[in-house]
Parts: structure tokens; sequence; C-alpha cells
């Protein structure tokens, strides 16, 4: 494993990110400013040596929190999740082992998802995608619950795990494992929702859960060799004008950490990132959030650069300096079924309110 040497003169060294032809990170430039510390710093993810550019950012803590939101009057109990067979989800979708593209473990994981998914109305997006290493069969998955308002929410998590790493007894507890769980408890709630409305449609916009795939590079992160499933599907729903339907898409990524901290990710919409805040503040779980902020490319950015609001929520420090991201070390005794829990329920709140909107 290479680590970072230094970082730019002048910058407080966090948080590196460790860059290299094996253990690219899933964006090609990471910024963050931390709470009272002033730094933006940016990391290319190339083979060699690593350039890194900086910039300045002004600190501002007000920045990455939004102001405490006006108590609402809402008194209804909040959604929640069970944490606990999340938990189990993930513990099963990492012991299949590493699920990059091309591989059976990747195959046997679509059938697991497929088989949670009986009753639902699912859909695959299946293609062929051309990569640096050669052609790849790609899909996504998706489980659809309609509501009665006009407009989709769209949840993405992707469920391959890095395919650099293949070799390296790499397993993706956290980064594929999460994603791909979190979704399928995300499944069983609004099946249950579905079964207590009798089949009816739910009282709100339409879900689309999105098990996407091919979000990792299989070489290093590129505009073209990266979220292969989710350029696909943004090019797909512009053509077909879903695009237009989308009131909000957002992402789940690296997020059963047990030392939760979710990133403010300024590749996003503002008024999405500070509603999923007010939602964790409600919970009371806005000490795992936005306590950095900058920008990541995920899953979203097909979708934010077609103008979709969206929002990426992910905890990229994975491990002191992120140390345990793409890694062998990325394993299930690092996350916690609480980190789940606090995702899962603030989702399912921000998803209550953005039916309210
Ligand atoms: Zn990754």
């Amino acid at each position: 494993m290479k680590y970072p040497a230094t970082t730019s003169e002048g910058f407080e060294t966090f948080p590196s990110i460790t860059p290299s032809a094996t253990q690219c990170p899933p964006w090609l430039r990471v910024g963050f400013a931390l709470l009272a510390i002033s730094l933006v710093n940016s990391v290319a993810c190339a083979k060699g040596p690593v350039a890194t550019a900086s910039t300045t950012a002004k600190a501002d803590s007000s920045a990455a929190i939004p102001a405490p939101s006006e108590a609402v009057p809402d008194h209804a109990p909040l959604p929640h999740i069970d944490s606990k067979r999340a938990f189990e989800y993930t513990r099963e979708v990492t012991a299949f082992g590493p699920r990059y593209i091309g591989s059976e473990n990747h195959k046997k994981l679509e059938r697991y998802i497929f088989d949670h998914l009986k009753g639902d109305q699912v859909e695959d997006d299946a293609f062929i995608a051309d990569t640096p290493e050669g052609k790849f069969p790609v899909r996504n998955i998706l489980a659809k619950f309609p509501g009665t308002k006009d407009g989709i929410i769209v949840i993405f998590g992707h469920y391959d795990t890095n395919y650099p790493l293949r070799n390296s007894g790499y397993v993706g507890a956290n980064d594929g494992g999460s994603s791909t769980a979190i979704l399928l408890e995300f499944a069983r709630y609004f099946e249950s929702e579905s079964q207590l409305l009798h089949g009816k449609k739910r009282d709100g916009y339409s879900v689309w859960l999105v098990w996407t795939d091919g979000e990792e590079a299989v070489k290093s992160w590129t505009d073209t060799d990266s979220v292969y499933g989710s350029r696909h599907l943004a090019e797909k729903w512009e053509k077909d004008g879903t695009l237009k339907k989308i009131k909000a898409l957002l992402v789940m990524d690296m997020i059963g950490d047990a030392d939760l901290n979710i990133d403010r990710n300024t590749n996003g919409e503002p008024w999405l990132l500070d509603l999923i805040y007010t939602a964790a503040e409600r919970g009371g779980y806005q000490s795992h959030f936005y306590g950095r902020q900058g920008p990541i490319e995920d899953d979203h950015i097909p979708f934010f650069k077609r103008g979709v609001p969206t929002a990426d929520v992910i905890d990229l420090d994975y491990g002191y300096n992120n140390v345990f991201h793409h890694t062998p070390q990325d394993t299930m005794d690092k996350l916690s079924p609480k980190s789940l829990e606090i995702v899962g329920n603030t989702i399912l709140e921000a998803i209550h309110m953005i039916d309210q909107r």
C-alpha cells in the first residue's frame, strides 16, 4: 500500500487520501473543509506520482452545518429501519467475497438481490460496458414503489466491488457491502409500507431503489472509467423523459463505518443537503453529519451534471486518514449496525420530508 508523502505546503495534513494505481479512490478530486481548519486538498487519482494541486478555502464552519432548523411540529414517530437485519444483509453480501464486475461472485450477488425483491416491481437494466480492461456485462437492478404524487425519489447504492483489487482479498464490506445492504433494508421498509396500505400506492412520490453496478473504476478513476451503470441510466432517463420527474436522487456509499462521519459532498444540491441534515437532527444524529465538506465524485455525478437534485451520502473518513478505504482491511469488523441505523433512519425521514415539499 502506498501512502501519500506530504500534502502541499501550508495545509493541515487532514485528510490525506491514499491514491495509487490499485487503490484509486472513486473520485478524481476530493476536497474537504474541516471545521476550523482551512484546507482543500485535491488529489488526482492516477498511476505514478500523484500531483497534489491545492487551492485555498476559507475556514467556514457555518458553511458545513446549516443553522439549526426551526422546530417542526411533527410529532409522528420517525420512520426507522431494522438495523440488525441491515447489518446481517451487509454480512451476507460481504461473505460472497470479491464482487467485481465480470466475476462469478458478482453474478451470485445479482441473484441474491433479485431473490430479495420477489413480489416487488423489479426492473433490470443490463448492458455491456466498454472499459479499459475490455467489455463487461453491467446490470443496474431497480425496485419501484409507486406513489400518489407525480415524481420520483431515487435511491442509489452500488453493489460492485473494486476491480483492480480483485486478487488482493478485498471484500468491500463498507464500500459495496453497506450500500447494497441498506437498499435491501429500504426494500423491506417500503414493502411493509405497501402491505400496510394493502397494496395501494404510497402517500408521496414514487420511490425507486437502484442497486447500481460498475461504480468502481476498472483502472483508475476518470470520467469514462467510473460510474458505468449510473452513466447508462442517466443517458437512458434523459432520452425517455424520466430525468425530469426525479425530485431527488440520493446515493448511499460507505455508510457502515462504526465511526460514522457523513461528509457534506458539495457536488450536490444545497437544499437537499440541508434537508438531509434537518432529517438527521430530527433523529438526534446530527453529530454524524457534515463535520467536513468538499466535492466528491460518485454515482450521482452523471445526474448532478444534468441538473437533477442530488445528494451523495458518503463517509470518506474510513479509518483515520481514510486508511481502510480500498484496502483488504475494508471488513465487517469495522462496521456497526448503529451506523446503518443512523443513515437508514435519516434517509427515510428525508424521503418523508421530500414527500411533503
Ligand atoms: Zn470504492
